[in-house]
């Protein structure tokens, strides 16, 4: 059997973002700058697509910009709004511990350059306190940064509140909604949300394409200098094919939010029931503010790289952290942001599934976990101190 569960970190193109793509690079080939026909035909294709994706989360189209995928998109809205609030003699931004590097490392760049950076505690069932914000909001600060959905435990943070919050400060608020859409129904309006960043290939659609909202009136600084291309703000020839596709995605993703999300609960359940029964073993995060289909455990006395390669032989596609701290020997961030301790960080495993898995596959990935989970600790010395008690269980 071949099963993936690594939804979180890419997802499979559907047969509409393939369907959509092939056409318009056989099909639209014009580049939408240019003056003639062939070119003015790209552009309305483009402005449909900009439109439709507009509507998608309750935006005006001119507020949306293209980028080439989240990475880009928050890069661009957190250094907007710094740059905003520098000229405002605002130098202070608040996130959180456990955001993807894409925001992380582009605060650590601010941080150097002379920003003033809070990041705040996530707590053991990971979710932000918008008491917490509004305690670390100060006259100088100049953007609050919070994820809509956690990518590795799938919590979902309190956005509106946050969101309602900072408006009443008159502070800037984005948020990474890469892992919430098309799974949460977005509208950036009703959620007060002022920048927010999405990724195509999240949701079916294609990789390296993604979409940075601004509401109206948010200068935006521009991290790729060239031609005039998204009103200036984003250089480059659009990735047109890439565009329409994410679009068609996202609209297809967006109709079908509640049937899917249903069925991915149901799975999900019967997966947490069954992983749940694993002596030692605990689901990260808390375990109802979250999104279904992305499911994180830590496996006492087990190493998650190992696990997953065994479970990569069965033919079961997971993760043991994010995909970008995979390769590395340090625990997950947000895993240790929930207050995990090292060793039980390193037991990991993140199962991200989404509405094409089926109940079989589900039953195929518990018996494979527990039999996995049930061999490394037969060869594992750890485990035989636990189990002698030389050293405690910590879970
Ligand atoms: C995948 C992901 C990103 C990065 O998006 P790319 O399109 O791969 O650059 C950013 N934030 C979160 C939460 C993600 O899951």
């Amino acid at each position: 059997m071949k099963i993936y569960a690594d939804n979180a970190a890419t997802t499979k193109m559907s047969k509409t973002a393939i369907d959509t793509m092939t056409k318009y690079m056989a099909e639209v080939y014009g580049n939408p700058s240019s003056l003639h026909t062939t070119g003015q035909i790209a552009r309305e294709v483009l402005e449909k697509a900009r439109n439709d994706v507009a509507e998608c989360i309750g935006a005006q189209p001119s507020e949306i910009y293209f980028t080439s995928g989240g990475s880009e998109a928050d890069n661009q809205a957190i250094i907007s709004a710094a740059e905003r609030g520098a000229r405002r003699g605002k130098k202070h931004i608040i996130s959180t511990k456990f955001e993807h590097h894409a925001v992380l490392h582009t605060l650590e760049k601010l941080r150097k350059q002379g920003y003033e950076i809070t990041l705040l505690d996530v707590y053991k069932e990971g979710l932000v306190r918008v008491e917490d914000v509004r305690d670390a909001i100060r006259d100088d600060t100049a953007l609050v940064t919070v994820m809509y959905v956690n990518n590795e435990i799938g919590t979902i943070q309190p956005v509106k509140e946050i969101g309602a919050l900072c408006r009443e400060k008159g502070v800037l608020f984005h948020t990474d909604a890469v892992q919430a859409a098309p799974h949460i129904h977005i509208d950036v309006e009703e959620q007060n949300i002022d920048m927010l960043s999405i990724s195509a290939h999240k949701f079916h659609g294609p990789k390296g394409v993604g979409i940075l909202y601004a509401k109206k009136g948010i200068p935006l600084v521009n991290v790729i200098e060239g031609g005039a291309q998204e009103k200036g703000k984003r250089a480059g020839t659009e990735n047109l094919p890439g565009i329409v596709s994410m679009a068609a995605a996202f609209k297809e993703a967006v109709q079908n939010i509640d049937r899917n999300g249903e069925y991915v609960a149901k799975l999900s359940r019967k997966l947490i029931d069954g992983l749940k029964k694993i002596p030692h073993s605990v689901l990260n995060g808390d375990p109802v503010k979250r999104l279904p289909g992305t499911v994180n455990f830590c496996f006492e006395g087990i190493e998650g790289e190992s696990l997953l390669l065994l479970l990569d032989d069965k033919g079961i596609a997971a993760s043991s952290g994010s995909a970008c701290t995979s390769g590395s020997l340090d625990p997950s961030h947000v895993l240790l942001s929930l207050g995990l301790p090292h060793e039980v960080a390193h037991g990991s495993l993140r199962l991200s599934i989404c509405e094409e898995n089926t109940e079989e596959e589900i039953d195929y990935i518990i018996k494979a976990v527990n039999d996995v989970v049930d061999y490394l600790r037969n060869i594992s010395p750890v485990w035989e101190d636990l189990e002698t008690g030389k050293k405690e269980h910590i879970i």
